[in-house]
């Protein structure tokens, strides 16, 4: 249904890493701070770096701003957010003095019905397409993909090439628990988003989300009944 085109928008892969320079770094990150990996991220791609925060959170966004003054993050808006989202970045932003970048879908996705009966085809028009927008010409993407977040991403490696977007891909707290994210919120005073008091322990869109199903796996309040949960983001 969708007609998004996936092609790599990328004009060469001279940034990626070879195999052993990967695995030597992923044995090497595994011990390193999240600070470390996202300096390192940013001596090593410059400019050419995104860093990516739904804003469930503001551990990631925090992070990035404290390990490189200055730095944008990018919030996907699909225009399906909650408004408590979208006010939840710009307050984390003004607190701590960093930047957040919206990045919304082309001007011709307009409003739509589409997540009721194709939610696939809507994350693709309204996730993942903004996504590749925002990675276009780009040599990595920090992100704040974590192994406790599902079964599915319980080996996701902290470095990886994202050959479909033609990036590398960081994912600095990829070994961080949920535990982990709680003591850095208060050791830091980060703010809470205001809905993780209401049991939402994954924030998407206000049509596919709700407080999780299942106590023990945080996503399972994502497209609840539809064997989903993952956007395309990070497949
Ligand atoms: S999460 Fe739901 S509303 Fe949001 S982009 Fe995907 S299908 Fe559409």
């Amino acid at each position: 249904m969708t007609s998004v085109d996936l092609t790599p928008t990328h004009s060469g892969d001279d940034h990626l890493l070879d195999r052993e320079e990967l695995n030597r770094r992923n044995i090497e990150f595994e011990s390193a701070t999240p600070t470390e990996i996202i300096r390192w991220a940013a001596d090593r791609f410059g400019d050419r770096l995104v860093v990516t925060s739904s804003f469930g959170d503001a551990v990631l966004a925090h992070l990035a701003w404290q390990a490189v003054p200055g730095i944008e993050v990018v919030l996907i808006d699909t225009t399906y957010l909650f408004a408590e989202t979208l006010w939840f970045a710009d307050h984390a932003a003004e607190l701590f003095s960093g930047r957040v970048r919206i990045q919304r879908p082309a001007e011709d996705v307009t409003p739509d019905n589409q997540w009721l009966d194709d939610t696939v085809g809507c994350c693709a028009r309204r996730k993942v397409a903004p996504l590749a927008e925002a990675l276009q010409g780009n040599a990595a993407w920090i992100t704040g993909l974590r192994r406790d977040d599902s079964l599915r991403r319980a080996t996701a490696p902290i470095l990886s090439n994202d050959l479909l977007r033609g990036v590398v891909k960081v994912n600095p707290i990829a070994n961080w628990t949920e535990a982990d994210v709680d003591s850095y919120t208060i050791e830091h005073c980060l703010p809470v988003h205001p809905m993780t008091g209401r049991g939402y322990t994954s924030i998407g869109c206000w049509p596919c989300t709700i407080p999780p199903r299942d106590e023990s796996d945080a996503r399972s309040g994502r497209w609840a009944g539809q064997n989903r949960t993952e956007c395309g983001l990070h497949d």
